[in-house]
């Protein structure tokens, strides 16, 4: 090793779903949306003009914390916005997560918060999931520095109910408490109603999944102004301009069309169910999903074995490493289509007349 390596910050990465790109391709690795943005969105790039590149970004992003604060029945004050939520979460972790004691977050969960954590030497401990994958809030009632869980959890895809939530924010009145709603639109309860109650509450979201522009990276958080103040100060101290002119445009295009939105939503979740009926129907086993994917394992099938065998056939799914989740594939939802070509591979896979 090298004098000068010594002093290297050292981390183990997250690792993100691979992007390849293949024609033949069934992509349902990343959770990505299968239908394109708004056509509002479409419409907006083509006005785009290279002459205003010149111009640095508004810093504030004010038009789209605006659009956003409307859409929620927010203040303005109550809104911030980053480069897709994993910049939010990162400079929530920077800003939030100082204490000397742990934070609490799931040990099946999403698998950032363990990195942010080493990343910024934030202590934590990981609460197991219960056996039917359900957090458990007593766990979270003891001495912490801060707690975070997605809602729907993430890779599970299981929905904690918004009373259990509650008890959670309740129980920790005097650390900052966030809720990842990154899989929310697809059929969970938001912790939006809590803002007014709870001034330690975060709640953090993104266009990558329901919006469908993962390629865009746009995210915010919802919280007290105070709390927001905070998070800016550091977001200023690090990059002033995280928000380039065109998300900047593009996210308020996004959410000037309810009725696309829901009709996108509601063909992913019929499509959804569909599946889950499908892979119950083959022997996997799942909890119940209220996301764009659906977490499943085969009792008869190794994880790694239906893993490499869809990637052979071009289908790509998510498989992560722990103990507990190394059987189970995440398959994100994409276009019925899609799922029937997943359900067609599956069922030749397993034998099943089906
Ligand atoms: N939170 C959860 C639970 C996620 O699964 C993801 C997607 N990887 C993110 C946050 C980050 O999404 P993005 O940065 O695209 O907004």
């Amino acid at each position: 090793m090298k004098n000068w390596e010594k002093n290297m910050r050292q981390v183990v990465p997250y690792v993100p779903g691979e992007q390849p790109d293949e024609p033949d391709m069934i992509k349902l690795n990343t959770n990505e949306n299968p239908y394109p943005p708004a056509p509002e969105v479409q419409e907006a790039l083509k006005n785009l003009r290279a002459d205003s590149l010149r111009l640095y970004p508004d810093c504030t992003a004010g038009a789209l914390v605006h659009a956003l604060a409307q859409y929620h029945g927010l203040s303005d004050d109550q809104v911030f916005v980053g480069v897709g939520s994993d910049e939010v979460l990162a400079l929530s972790f920077l800003t939030f997560f100082n204490s000397k004691k742990p934070i609490l977050f799931p040990d099946v969960t999403y698998s950032f918060y363990k990195v942010w954590a080493e990343l910024f030497q934030v202590p934590y401990e990981c609460p197991a999931l219960n056996e039917d994958f359900e957090i458990e809030p007593g766990d979270y009632k003891k001495e912490n520095g801060g707690v975070i869980f997605p809602n729907p959890n993430a890779p599970t895809g299981v929905v904690l109910p918004l009373e259990q939530i509650e008890e959670i924010i309740r129980s920790n009145p005097d650390v900052v408490v966030i809720v990842d709603e990154a899989y929310v639109d697809f059929g969970a309860v938001s912790a939006l109603p809590l803002l007014d109650k709870y001034d330690n509450l975060l709640i953090v979201r993104t266009f990558s999944k329901s919006r469908a522009m993962a390629g865009m990276r746009i995210g915010y958080a919802m919280g007290n102004p105070k709390l927001l103040q905070y998070l800016s100060d550091v977001k200023y101290s690090f990059n002033s301009y995280t928000m380039d002119q065109t998300a900047l445009v593009l996210g308020v295009e996004a959410l000037k069309n309810e009725a696309y939105f829901q009709e996108t939503l509601q063909k992913i979740n019929d499509t959804r169910e569909w599946t889950k009926e499908q892979l119950a129907a083959l022997g996997f086993i799942f909890k119940d999903s209220k996301t764009n994917f659906v977490f499943a394992a085969h009792p008869d099938y190794s994880g790694e074995e239906l893993f490499k065998a869809l990637r052979a056939a071009h289908i790509y799914v998510r498989r992560f490493a722990g103990e507990r989740v190394k059987e189970y594939l995440r398959i994100t939802i994409g276009t019925r289509e899609e799922m029937e070509c997943l359900v067609r591979f599956l069922r030749k896979y397993t034998g099943s007349s089906k």
